[in-house]
């Protein structure tokens, strides 16, 4: 997927705790070629390909996933969209972009943008981009879902405890093999060297979305790669949001979502939601937190 996963199992010895994590790493290379957007070959790239011309047949499991992301945006009012996608055309965060975009260029994207557009049919299982130009892309979500995805299948094949973690967004279960919680260490921004806080991760999973991994700087000011649907421009106003859930999938959502909807929209939506909190870290480097979470300083 383009990034780095780590995979840590609680085994009875080394040949099982192996054959277990080459399990995982098939199944996340098989969801990779599903959801890829790149991969001209995956069923992804086929419903993009098709935008505006007619609905395409997918895998239910593609189906049911693109089914929960629009859930998701309707639950954000559109600050999540996976059809934030035709977008990347505009902002690019692979060193190719030399000066800020034409604006007449990002208004034209944005009319493209809008999970409205994503027409469904449960009998046909189908998915047809009404517009054409339109494009689905699973930036948001698809390390979530295959971090859960990989513990799912651990889970069935009798591992008791372990961490999938997907460039640190955690799905998690079972316990240390000391009998301790697994604990995630939360890093400041202002100082990527420094974790300030050291929290369990009880309810299975945990995400961060930061501005400080994949963005580009023209005129001094950062623009992150997390885009506002609404304007076309990257949000701001944050540095990074981290959200505990029970899932990989909707934590990595979530995160994504709050960035965009920034701190005051955002905290108060994950209050709002049962077993789900999150941390909020604003530009100037100030902690907010959702209702029920206490951070234990280190
Ligand atoms: P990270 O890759 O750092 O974990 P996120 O989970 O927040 O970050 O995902 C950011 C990615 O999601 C972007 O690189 C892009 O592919 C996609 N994306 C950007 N803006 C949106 C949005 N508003 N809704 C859905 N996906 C988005
Ligand atoms: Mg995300």
């Amino acid at each position: 997927m383009g990034s780095r996963f780590d995979i840590t199992v609680v085994a009875a010895n080394p040949v099982q705790g192996n054959e277990a994590i080459d399990l995982a790493v098939a199944e996340i290379s098989r969801i990779e070629k599903l959801i890829s957007s790149w991969d001209p070959d995956s069923e992804t790239s086929g419903i993009n390909a098709n935008a505006g011309i007619r609905p395409v047949k997918v895998d239910p499991e593609l189906f049911q996933l693109i089914e929960r992301c629009l859930a998701i945006s309707k639950l954000t009012d559109g600050a999540f969209d996976i059809s934030y996608a035709s977008m990347d055309k505009i902002w690019k965060f692979d060193g190719s972009m030399t000066s800020m975009p034409d604006p007449e260029a990002v208004r034209a994207s944005v009319s493209l943008v809008g999970y409205e557009n994503i027409v469904l049919d449960n009998q046909q299982e189908t998915v047809f981009l009404t517009k054409a130009g339109m494009k689905i892309g699973f930036g948001a979500v698809g390390k979530g879902y295959a971090a859960d995805k990989a513990k799912a299948l651990l889970l069935a094949h009798g591992i008791q405890a372990g961490i999938v973690n997907a460039s640190g967004d955690m799905a998690t279960w079972g316990r240390q093999p000391n009998g301790d919680e697994w604990k995630v260490a939360i890093t400041n921004p202002m100082d990527k060297n420094k974790a300030f806080a050291l929290l369990p991760i009880s309810e299975g999973a945990v995400v961060t979305s930061g501005n400080y991994e994949k963005f580009v700087t023209f005129g001094g000011k950062r623009y992150t790669h997390i885009i506002d649907p609404r304007s076309g421009y990257p949000a701001t106003g944050l540095l990074s949001v981290t959200v505990f859930a029970p899932r990989a999938e909707l934590a990595d959502a979530l995160a994504t979502s709050v960035f965009v909807m920034g701190k005051d929209t955002g905290i108060n939506r994950i209050d709002q939601l049962p077993r789900i909190e999150c941390i909020v870290i604003d530009e100037q480097g100030n902690i907010f937190t959702s209702e029920n979470i206490k951070i234990e300083k280190i």
